[in-house]
C-alpha cells in the first residue's frame, strides 16, 4: 500500500509548533498562558505544544457553547444541520490522510489502520446527518379525553461536555461531535492530554466546514485541571465520557453537582471463546488481532482467550506464531502492523502485568518484551505477547491491561465458558468462534456484553448500538438509541375546548 505524500505544512502534527485551542470560533491560548508538550510515542520526539487549560478556559468554552445553543444554532433547521454534517464529512474525507498520519504521530496507531477505517468514521457522520431530519415526537390521542391533545417533542439536551481517551483520537472525536450536532446540541470536547493534536486538527476542519462559532469547542488540558471542571460544570447539560472505569466513576460523582445526564464508555476484559469445531484458519488471526490491533490499546480487546480443551494447545501455538510474525515499528510506515504503546508510563504498566503473570505461574509463550535496542529503542515498543496456563484468578485474567497481551485459558463445556466468560466486572465485548449455529446463538444470548461478535471481531457500524454492560458503562453509541442520549422528551398537553 502506498501512502500519498502530501504537503502538511499547515496542519502537520510533526512540525513541533505550538497550537491553540478552539473556543467560540477563535484560536486561543489558555487563560493561565501555560502549555504542555506532546510527544510521538514511536520516537519520543516532541511534536508540538498545546494550551494547558484549567477551569477558567472550561468556563469560557461552556459559556460560548451556551450562547451558540441559545442563539443562532437553535435556529438551524434539521435539514441545515444535516447539510452541515454532510459538509463536515466531505471536508474530513478530503483531509483523511492527514488525520490518519496525525493519529499515528499523536498516539502511535499504524497509519494503515486509520486509513482502513475511513469509511467507518465517515459513515458515522453521514449516518448522523441522515438521522438529523428523523428526530420527532409522537401525538398521543386515544387514551386521553376528547378535549385534550397531547404530543411529545424531542429537544436537544443543550451543552454537551465530551471527554475522550487517547487511543483513537479521530474516531472518538467524531463519535461525540456527530450526534451532538445532529440533535442540535453544542459541544465542548476535552481530548486526552496524551493525544491532543488530532482533535485540534479536527477543530480546524470544523472551521473549514463552516461550523458556527461556539457550536464545537475543543479545549486541551489534563483530566484533573480541565476534565474535572467540565464534568462538574453547572451549565453543562450532558457529559459523554470514554475512558477508564476509574475515571468514569470520578466523572459520575462530579456530575452529581447539577445532576447532568451522563453516558459512559469504559474499559473491558472481553472474552473470546473458541469452540473445538471452529474454523481455526480463520479464527487465529481474528482472535490475535482482537488484542494486538493498536498494540492492545483498544477497549474491546479480546484479552481473555478461552479455547476448548481439545484444540487449546494447537490454537495457542498458532496465535503465538502469528504474534511473532507481526511487523513492529513506527506506524507511519505502511508496512507496520504494530505500533508503540502511548507512553513510557504505559510501557511500565504493561511490563508490570507481565511480571505479575509470570510470578503467578502463567507461561509466556511469546513476546511481552520491551524493545530496548536499535532504532525502536527511543519509542515505547513491546512485542505482542501470549500467556498460556492462565487461571481465572490471576491479575492478567482480571484487570484491563491495555497492552498487546493475550491470556489464554482452556475450558471444557459451554456452560463453563459462559460462566467464566461472564466472571468479570466488565461487559463491553465478547467473541465467539464456532460453526455450530445453535451454539453461536446460545453464546450470543448468554454472554453479558454490549457487543457479541461471532466468527468476526471489531465490526463496528454507526447503525448498530455499541456500549457496555456492568462496569463497562452505560449509554450507547451508534444506532437510533444513540441520539436519545442527546435528547430530552417533553410531553405537551393542550386543551382544545
Ligand atoms: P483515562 O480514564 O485515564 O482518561 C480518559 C480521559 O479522561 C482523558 O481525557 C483524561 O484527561 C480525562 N480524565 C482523567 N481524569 C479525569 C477526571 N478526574 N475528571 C475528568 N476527566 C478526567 O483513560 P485513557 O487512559 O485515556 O484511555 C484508556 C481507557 O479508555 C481504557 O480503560 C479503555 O478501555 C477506555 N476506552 C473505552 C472505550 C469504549 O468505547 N468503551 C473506547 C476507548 C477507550
Amino acid at each position: 500500500m502506498t501512502i500519498p505524500v502530501r504537503d502538511f505544512s499547515l496542519r502537520t502534527p510533526i512540525d513541533g509548533r505550538h497550537r491553540r485551542m478552539l473556543i467560540d470560533g477563535e484560536w486561543r491560548d489558555s487563560v493561565s498562558g501555560r502549555a504542555f508538550e506532546t510527544r510521538n510515542p514511536a520516537t519520543g520526539a516532541v511534536i508540538g505544544t498545546v494550551p494547558q487549560a484549567d477551569s477558567r478556559d472550561i468556563d469560557l468554552a461552556v459559556a460560548a457553547a451556551r450562547r451558540a445553543f441559545e442563539g443562532p444554532w437553535s435556529r438551524f433547521k434539521p435539514y441545515e444541520r444535516q447539510l452541515l454534517l454532510l459538509k463536515i464529512a466531505d471536508v474530513i474525507e478530503r483531509h483523511w490522510e492527514e488525520l490518519a498520519l496525525s493519529d499515528t504521530t499523536d498516539m502511535g496507531m499504524p497509519v494503515t489502520r486509520t486509513l482502513a477505517n475511513k469509511n467507518r468514521v465517515l459513515g458515522m457522520l453521514r449516518f448522523y446527518a441522515g438521522m438529523a431530519t428523523s428526530i420527532h415526537g409522537h401525538t398521543i390521542g386515544n387514551s386521553l379525553p376528547g378535549e385534550i391533545v397531547s404530543y411529545t417533542r424531542k429537544e436537544p439536551v443543550g451543552v454537551v461536555g465530551a471527554i475522550i481517551p487517547w487511543n483513537a483520537p479521530t474516531a472518538a472525536s467524531i463519535w461525540k461531535i456527530g450526534p451532538a450536532l445532529a440533535t442540535g446540541c453544542t459541544i465542548v470536547l476535552k481530548p486526552s492530554e496524551e493525544a491532543p493534536l488530532t482533535p485540534l486538527l479536527i477543530a480546524d476542519l470544523m472551521q473549514e466546514a463552516g461550523v458556527p462559532p461556539g457550536v464545537v469547542n475543543v479545549v486541551t488540558g489534563t483530566g484533573a485541571e480541565a476534565g474535572a471542571p467540565l464534568a462538574a460544570h453547572m451549565d453543562v447539560d450532558k457529559l459523554v465520557f470514554t475512558g477508564s472505569t476509574a475515571t468514569g466513576q470520578a466523572i459520575l460523582r462530579a456530575s452529581a453537582a447539577n445532576m447532568k445526564r451522563v453516558s459512559l464508555e469504559l474499559g473491558g476484559k472481553s472474552p473470546v471463546i473458541v469452540l473445538a469445531d471452529a474454523d481455526i484458519e480463520r479464527a487465529v488471526p481474528v482472535a490475535a488481532m482482537s488484542v494486538f490491533a493498536n498494540s492492545g490499546q483498544i477497549c474491546i480487546a479480546g484479552s481473555r482467550l478461552f479455547v476448548e480443551r481439545p484444540i487449546y494447545e494447537e490454537f495457542v501455538e498458532r496465535v503465538a506464531a502469528f504474534a511473532a510474525k507481526l511487523r513492529i515499528g513506527d506506524g507511519a510506515d505502511p508496512e507496520i502492523e504494530i505500533g508503540p504503546l502511548i507512553s513510557p508510563r504505559q510501557l511500565e504498566r504493561v511490563s508490570g502485568f507481565i511480571a505479575d503473570g509470570a510470578r503467578e505461574g502463567a507461561r509466556l509463550v511469546t513476546g511481552g518484551e520491551r524493545i530496548t535496542e536499535g532504532t525502536l529503542a527511543a519509542g515505547n515498543f513491546m512485542t505482542p505477547g501470549v500467556f498460556a496456563g492462565v487461571t481465572d484468578g490471576m491479575r492478567i485474567a482480571r484487570e484491563e491491561i491495555f497492552g498487546p497481551i493475550i491470556s489464554a485459558l482452556p475450558f471444557d463445556t459451554l456452560d463453563e465458558a459462559v460462566r467464566r466468560g461472564n466472571d468479570t466486572p466488565y461487559g463491553l465485548g465478547a467473541g465467539v468462534f464456532t460453526k455450530d449455529i445453535g451454539k453461536a446463538h446460545q453464546l450470543a444470548n448468554r454472554l453479558r456484553a454490549g457487543s457479541v461478535w461471532v466468527n468476526t471481531y471489531h465490526a463496528i457500524d454507526p447503525a448498530v448500538p455499541f456500549g457496555g454492560y456492568k462496569m463497562s458503562g452505560y449509554g450507547r453509541e451508534g444506532g437510533a438509541e444513540h441520539l436519545d442520549e442527546y435528547l430530552n422528551t417533553k410531553g405537551v398537553w393542550i386543551r382544545t375546548d
